[in-house]
């Protein structure tokens, strides 16, 4: 997950510094950087930009998505492995939603 520092992160929808008195939203690495969409992955961005954006509204449900399969795991997966075995079931309709965003 990207790392807000204040005053010093810059939104990549607006180029302006984000204070510590804005709203932010942040997103992990949920897709490609190459993704039509990869701006988005693994940033911190104004809420109110991402809000005005409709590419940040299908982020946003993009991102939902991911959260819910990746919240939706099994609490017994302890290895790096089994979590790499679990996902690659678990998030191939999600990879599929992703490629139909990106074209
Ligand atoms: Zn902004």
């Amino acid at each position: 997950m990207a790392h807000l520092i204040a005053d010093k992160t810059i939104c990549p929808l607006c180029g302006k510094t984000i204070s510590s008195d804005d709203v932010v939203v942040g997103f992990p690495a949920f897709l490609k950087p190459s993704h039509r969409l990869g701006l988005f992955s693994d940033g911190i961005f104004h809420q109110a930009c991402v809000d005005l954006s409709s590419e940040g509204a299908e982020a946003q449900a993009l991102y939902t998505q991911w959260l819910a399969v990746w919240q939706s795991r099994p609490s017994n997966l302890e290895s790096l492995e089994d979590i790499d075995e679990w996902g690659k079931n678990a998030f191939a309709h999600y990879w599929q939603e992703v490629a139909r965003a990106d074209s």
